[in-house]
């Protein structure tokens, strides 16, 4: 069996690379599962898709931890430890990474074992980035043995909802893609068949919640979820064009804004999810928003 797992930020499409790998699996006659797992989240959150793929029936079930393959759009998560980029990986298993960086600053910086293998994204016409259809052309190679027209014929089936001129730069892009990393054809090793052990039976005394989980029921609780790394663009408050609404603080869904006594806002960036909300409101247009800056651990 194959087992592929594909990280991304939400909205960058690595849903939809799941299945157009997925759907390319399926046309060359394997049985196939590919799932996303996010949570009730917003656009550039950590989120990840797997897939499945095996000749036989494919009993295992639940999120992938020991991946063949793992494929990464946003390099900026692999950092991010709750992005759970890095988990299961072993020296076997080939990290194949979206990015205009060379292979080596990921295993300078990560101390990684495993082979790590760059790809950048073709250039496009549209403002619609080909992501998704990329990071599935990139898996197909390395996985080798999904023929380009199995890839070519999953994009079509995945993305039949663009229109013409958008669905061609997608298939474009994954056969460019591909080409590209034929070097790597096939090195996805499969990993032996996983040990399933019977479950055992467990023993649960029933408790009420306010017991059993006192830390849910704990105040302030949410301040320990760093919603900041989410963020993709920063908000930026300048002070000198504030004229101290207090829309910003007022709008921010995750009160995120404070207010002075002189009623100027400063913004918490550990909780800030970058929603730009506060932009949109802002009187004075005293706020602008700048790409995160990948943090240097
Ligand atoms: S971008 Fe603005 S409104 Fe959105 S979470 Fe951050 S501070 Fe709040
Ligand atoms: S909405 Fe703009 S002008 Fe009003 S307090 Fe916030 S930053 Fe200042």
């Amino acid at each position: 069996m194959y087992r592929i797992r594909m990280h991304g930020r939400g909205g960058q499409g690595m849903k939809t690379a799941s299945r157009i790998l997925g759907t390319a699996f399926f046309l060359e006659g394997f049985e196939v599962q590919d799932a996303p797992r996010y949570g009730a989240e917003r656009r550039g959150a950590p989120m990840f898709a797997y897939v499945r793929a095996d000749r036989k029936t494919i009993y295992e079930r639940g999120i992938i931890v020991h991946p063949d393959l793992v494929v990464v759009s946003d390099d900026s998560l692999i950092a991010m430890a709750t992005a759970g980029v890095l988990t299961g990986l072993t020296a076997e298993t080939p990290l194949l990474i979206c990015s205009n960086r060379e292979a080596s600053f990921y295993h300078e910086r990560y101390d990684l074992k495993c082979q790590v293998i760059v790809f950048r994204l073709p250039p496009t016409t549209s403002s619609r980035s080909p992501r998704s259809s990329s990071c599935a052309g990139a898996a197909a190679a390395l996985l080798g043995m999904i023929s380009p027209h199995n890839l070519n014929q999953a994009v079509a089936q995945e993305l039949h909802t663009l229109p013409s001129n958008l669905l061609k730069e997608n298939q474009q892009a994954a056969r460019t893609v591909f080409d590209k990393l034929q070097d790597f054809k096939g090195i996805v090793q499969r990993r032996a068949k996983m040990e399933i052990g019977r479950p055992q039976w467990l023993d649960l005394p029933l408790e009420v919640a306010s017991i059993a989980a006192p830390i849910i029921h704990a105040p302030a609780s949410s301040l320990q979820m760093n919603t900041g790394v989410w963020r993709t663009l920063r908000p930026t408050i300048d002070l000198e064009e504030c004229i101290a609404c207090g829309q910003c603080n007022t709008y921010c869904p995750d009160g995120a804004i404070s207010l002075n006594t002189e009623g100027k806002p400063t913004i918490d960036y550990d909780h800030c999810k970058g929603c730009l909300i506060c932009l949109a409101q802002c009187p004075a247009q005293a706020i602008t928003a700048q790409p995160e800056q990948e943090e240097v651990s």
